[in-house]
């Protein structure tokens, strides 16, 4: 896609943004924008820069790094936003500035090691599949009956003492309609609320949640920040 285009649409969200956020009497500069860069090049990642984008978002471990290092841009901060395996653990520890798919203790725990190796603190977000959908990863909380259930989970993942927990993450089911996904933004906030009363001594302030089809839904719920690719980048021509 070309410069003029990615500015264009990069102003446009912003300005979406800003009308959701006054809506409902939020502040629009408390809320950030990931700029979504998976299967897209280098290029557009640059493009995005020059469009005033500071925040860029990677879902696999290795497509970012390639970026990151072939890009070396200053002032920017990159997300890992996909399911990370085991095994790519250490390097979101050593490329990436936020992880937003925590979704287990193992994981939690194989990333609290290599951030001590290298003495960093990496922020967090917990992935939380509140839609009950199989595809999903993240924590199981689609049923409130079970919250309290994943308390002794969630507690000695804000117990490692290099990951700093902001808060949850999550994606709605894919639909149409933006509406569909408030059910599910509106059970994160809920989930982020009720694990504030019962782990008094972490904080779960950060949601992250609204994509392209759904953000300004996602922000009249209470998103901190937003996921946005296609609206920005065009459609994802290597994938
Ligand atoms: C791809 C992706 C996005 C962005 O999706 P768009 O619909 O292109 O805005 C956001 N979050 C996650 C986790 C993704 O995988």
């Amino acid at each position: 896609m070309e410069q003029a285009r990615i500015l264009e649409n990069y102003l446009e969200i912003k300005r979406r943004i800003a009308i959701a956020a006054e809506s409902i009497g939020r502040d629009p500069a408390a809320i950030k924008v990931v700029v979504v860069t998976k299967g897209h090049p280098p290029e557009a990642v640059q493009e995005a820069f020059a469009a005033g984008a500071r925040i860029f978002g990677e879902n696999y471990v290795e497509e970012g790094v390639v970026k990151i290092q072939a890009l070396q841009l200053t002032g920017v901060d990159w997300h890992m936003l996909g399911h990370v395996q085991s095994r790519k653990a250490r390097q979101v520890c050593q490329y990436y500035d936020t992880l937003h798919s925590l979704d287990s203790e193992k994981l939690a725990r194989r990333l609290n090691g290599f951030c001590a190796e290298i003495d960093r603190l990496l922020p967090v977000f917990l992935e939380c599949n509140v839609s009950g959908e199989a595809s999903k990863f993240g924590l199981p909380a689609w049923d409130e009956q079970d919250w309290a259930s994943l308390i002794p989970i969630i507690r000695s993942i804000t117990g490692c003492s290099k990951l700093h927990v902001r808060g949850l993450m999550t994606m709605a089911p894919y639909s149409l309609d933006p509406e569909d996904s408030r059910p599910h933004f509106r059970r994160l906030r809920k989930f982020s609320q009720f694990l504030g009363r019962s782990i008094p001594d972490a904080r779960f302030d950060e949601l992250s949640m609204g994509m392209s089809g759904d953000y300004e839904t996602a922000i009249t719920e209470g998103a901190t920040i937003v996921r946005i690719g296609t609206a920005i980048l065009g459609s994802r021509p290597n994938i």
